[in-house]
């Protein structure tokens, strides 16, 4: 049995957070197209070079890029019982390539207002090993450390507020219509991501336990 998610919701709503522990419970590898672009700029690749801009401004970077990028990693071993999608797909092209290569099972729709999203993100600091943390709802155990790996935390480029608030008008303009894509489907599962960090845990384990 596959159990294949997809990770919905604005940027900062806490699908890096939510993907990561659910990752750690099931098992299944959590994808982040954010993550694997980081990296790739990290690295100088083409690839890299390519996506840097379009973060910088907090745009999408070119469909038939990111689609290439979630396809390959996709056919690994280790998604062959399960995976979870974080920040793909983000439009509905990208929607209808997924479907194409692979079948998806619950949509978690972390829902959290914009008021609350810079707040969250200007605070956000974040470690190279994938770890997320937040100054005060979820701050490491020593200031500007992270607790898994013990390197130093720093925050991304793109949490500043002007590409912030660019990243929100893109996720409504482009991102939000896929809330009514897969409501349709029957898949999408709604939740309240103001809640605490285990409490939006928990909707989504009796979902998956269910
Ligand atoms: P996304 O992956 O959707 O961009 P993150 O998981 O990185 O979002 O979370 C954004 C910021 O908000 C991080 O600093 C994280 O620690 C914090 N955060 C995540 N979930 C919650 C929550 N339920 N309540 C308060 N802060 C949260
Ligand atoms: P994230 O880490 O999910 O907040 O993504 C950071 C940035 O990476 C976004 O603002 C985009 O520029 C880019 N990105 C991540 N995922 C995608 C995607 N699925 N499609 C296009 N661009 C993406």
């Amino acid at each position: 049995m596959m159990t294949n998610i997809i990770m919905l919701g604005p940027p900062g709503s806490g699908k890096g957070t939510q993907a990561e522990m659910i990752s750690e419970k099931y098992g299944w590898p959590q994808i982040s197209t954010g993550n694997i672009l980081r990296h790739a700029i990290e690295a100088k690749s083409k690839l890299g070079l390519e996506a840097e801009s379009y973060m910088g401004r907090g745009e999408l970077v070119p469909d038939e890029v990111v689609d290439g990028i979630v396809a390959e990693r996709l056919s690994h071993e280790d998604c062959r019982s399960g995976f979870i999608l974080d920040g793909f797909p983000r439009d509905l092209h990208q929607a209808h390539a997924l479907e194409e290569i692979a079948s998806i099972d619950h949509v978690f729709d972390i829902r959290v207002p914009d008021q609350a999203i810079v707040d969250r993100l200007s605070k956000r600091r974040v470690c190279d090993c994938g770890e997320t943390y937040h100054l005060e709802y979820n701050p490491p155990r020593a200031e500007g450390v992270c607790d898994e790996c013990g390197k130093p935390l720093y925050q991304r480029d793109d949490d500043n507020e002007g590409t912030i608030r660019n990243r929100l008008k893109v996720y409504h303009e482009k991102t939000e219509p896929l809330i009514g894509y897969y409501r349709e489907k029957g898949l999408l599962v709604e939740l309240d991501g103001t809640r605490d960090i285990g409490e939006v845990f928990d909707g989504m384990c009796s979902r998956l336990d269910g």
